[in-house]
């Protein structure tokens, strides 16, 4: 498993660095911000649901481990449904039997500034209380992405 997401990864890096030096005009360039929320979610297996306020819902992905608060270290992020905006202060438990039975507690908050944003690679900014700086989100297989920190 690990080999094979690392060979992943190296293909994404090469995607990432292929698509940085791109035609500009082929980048959507925006300077939106919005909401960004990390719940904390103890379900069947703990991880850390990441949320970004876009397109008028909560994008979000599922992330099996902490977030990453150091340059260079990358995360599995699997991209899951769209959820209501109203969701972003979700705290409490989910009840026995329903989907995402759990607790789930924000574990991070605050707001992001859009960089850049293809089909494969989302470039942002965060200003929350644990996580600041510049990360990318870069799509590498099906629902499959990887969220990486870089050097702000
Ligand atoms: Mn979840």
């Amino acid at each position: 498993m690990e080999t094979t997401i690392f060979a992943w990864f190296k293909d994404s890096i090469h995607l990432y660095f292929a698509d940085s030096s791109s035609q500009p005009g082929e980048q959507v360039m925006s300077a939106s911000s919005g909401r960004f929320v990390i719940q904390k979610h103890q379900a069947t297996h703990l991880h850390y649901d990441f949320r970004l306020e876009l397109d008028s819902v909560l994008k979000s992905w599922a992330v099996p481990k902490e977030l990453p608060t150091q340059p260079g270290i990358r995360r599995l992020a699997v991209q899951v449904e769209d959820h209501e905006l109203s969701y972003i202060d979700f705290e409490g438990t989910i009840p026995k039997g329903e989907y995402g039975a759990g607790t789930v507690e924000i574990w991070d908050k605050g707001t992001y500034t859009l960089i850049s944003r293809t089909d494969k690679i989302i470039e942002f900014t965060l200003d929350g209380s644990k996580l600041k700086g510049s990360y990318a989100l870069v799509n590498f297989k099906d629902n499959n992405w990887l969220l990486i920190k870089k050097k702000s």
